[in-house]
């Protein structure tokens, strides 16, 4: 019997996602958007990093594991994501990660796909792709805004503030923008020259894949981009809504130390919108004056509050006196039956969809921004390091969807700079209480439910992500039919 026609079969798409969760997870999320619609998706990764994965393997979504060269980097064996866990090495995780290189390319070699997705970070995979005649798409896990405002820093030259410059009165406006954005704090140095270089060789492939939707980045960016660029955008997200049940969600990304049951029950016994939920993300580690600010603050403003902060943190037998290095002596007693402290991995997109969740104190993570979006959860946006500034931007001023609190100091996710300077307890309460308290909070609730439902929709059938997943799997069809024909 005769096979499919040729643009029936199933395309085989590799997926190589850097070594950290917040781009390990929405890349593994983003091919299941491919297998979910019967395409073959493999991740290639490390034996570590698969084990996350597990939960989500089926017939159209497989894995492909080299192993993680701990030896020759310094590492215990098993770490192999940089993550707050593991927070004092993650420049060895990253290190390793540019030693896949060797064993990623040979299997992709010895079985081309289709078509390959790699992260940025891998700026390798375009001469392999090339070899190979492949198209290479790109993605780095920031919105179209960011890569738009990282470009308008190389393309020109704007101003960048002094890192000792401690007067809260500097700012700069990014320049051929098409919105008027004022910054105070600009990115370092050396994080500028590190993207601007990985950016080079992204905008030299066939398009870069973006983890949001048209309508939050703007039709304005999009267009911008390609009219700046020359490179095309293809927007899928969000892309957390692949997982639709509760279970999925509590699985999604590493495992979790508490339980979906506890959380949920916990959560249940809340009033809608009464409780704040706090997470900086995998990478961030405050200082301990830093995490008393916020105990202050979260009990000042009087709300309720999951706290997540790493285990390294809060190990539940720390002593009482180092226990009160970071918490306020008797905080947990008498906030017992307001807040929680999840000491190590949470179940975020599990909380975030909860309905007592009012408002999502964050570090703007894009995947967490985007979690949150879904959700329609308004956000206190804290941005620390990475395009994290820039994502504040977009959810404050362009869209309207969270207050900020006030950071200023850009840090540079690998460590190179970390620079202290303390979000104070009184702009954590302040920003807590525009946002929570009855007022102003409203309108930019209503802001963020509105954008939780175009989010929904975007991936649903007819939606704009939808369409373009549509577009993007056809096209990749044509190329590899047009190949077949000229080989
Ligand atoms: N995350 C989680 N539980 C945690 C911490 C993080 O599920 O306790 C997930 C979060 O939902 C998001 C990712 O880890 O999907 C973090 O990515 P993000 O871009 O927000 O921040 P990063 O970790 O890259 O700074």
């Amino acid at each position: 019997m005769a096979g499919p026609r040729i643009e029936e079969q199933p395309l085989r798409i590799y997926f190589i996602p850097f070594l950290a969760s917040g781009h390990m997870i929405p890349l593994c999320d983003i091919a299941r958007f491919f297998s979910s619609r019967g395409h073959h998706a493999t991740i290639i990764t490390t034996p570590a990093n698969a084990q996350i994965l597990h939960p989500f393997l089926s017939d159209h979504f497989h894995i492909h594991t080299v192993p993680f060269p701990s030896q020759e980097v310094g590492l215990p064996d098993g770490i192999e994501i940089m993550s707050f866990a593991n927070h004092t090495n993650p420049i060895k995780v990253f290190e390793g990660a540019m030693l896949l290189r060797g064993p990623m390319e040979l299997f992709v070699e010895q079985n081309p796909p289709d078509c390959v997705v790699a992260d940025f970070i891998f700026p390798w995979v375009d001469d392999l792709a090339n070899k190979l005649h492949i198209p290479r798409f790109a993605f780095n896990g920031f919105p179209l805004f960011a890569v738009c405002a990282f470009y308008s820093f190389h393309a020109n030259n704007n101003p960048v503030l002094d890192d000792d410059d401690d007067d809260s009165n500097s700012s700069y406006v990014i320049q051929d923008f098409p919105h008027h954005i004022t910054m105070k704090a600009s990115p370092p140095k050396d994080l500028l020259v590190v993207v601007e270089e990985l950016q080079k060789t992204m905008f030299k492939s066939y398009g870069l894949i973006v983890n949001n939707f048209v309508e939050l980045d703007g039709e304005e960016y999009i267009q911008h981009y390609e009219k700046t660029t020359g490179h095309k955008a293809w927007h899928l997200g969000p892309a957390s809504l692949i997982h639709t049940t509760e279970k999925e969600k509590a699985e999604r990304g590493q495992k979790s130390v508490v339980s979906m049951h506890e959380c949920l029950r916990w959560l249940d016994s809340k009033k809608p919108n009464s409780v704040l939920y706090i997470c900086f993300g995998s990478l961030c580690d405050f200082p301990d004056k830093q995490l008393y600010e916020i105990a202050c603050g979260i009990e000042a403003s009087g709300h309720g509050f999951i706290w997540v902060v790493s285990e390294k943190t809060g190990k539940e037998d720390e002593s009482e006196e180092d226990k009160e290095k970071w918490l306020p002596k008797g905080f947990e007693e008498r906030n017992k039956m307001k807040g929680i402290i999840i000491r190590g991995w949470a179940p975020q997109v599990l909380i975030l969809g909860h309905v007592a969740v009012g408002a999502f104190l964050s570090h703007c993570g894009w995947n967490s921004t985007m979690e949150a979006v879904s959700e329609g959860v308004p956000m206190i946006t804290w941005p620390i390091h990475s395009e994290q500034f820039f994502n504040e931007k977009l959810i404050s001023a362009v869209r309207g969807i969270g207050v900020e609190v006030g950071a200023q100091v850009w840090n540079h996710a690998m460590g190179s700079r970390k620079r202290e300077k303390l979000v104070g307890r009184d702009q954590i309460e302040k920003a807590v209480r525009r946002l929570m308290d009855d007022g102003e909070g409203e309108e930019i609730r209503m802001h963020a439910q509105e954008f939780g439902k175009k989010a929904r929709q975007a991936v649903q059938q007819g939606g704009s992500s939808h369409n373009n997943l549509t577009a993007l799997i056809d096209h990749l069809k044509r190329l590899r039919d047009h190949k077949s024909l000229h080989s």
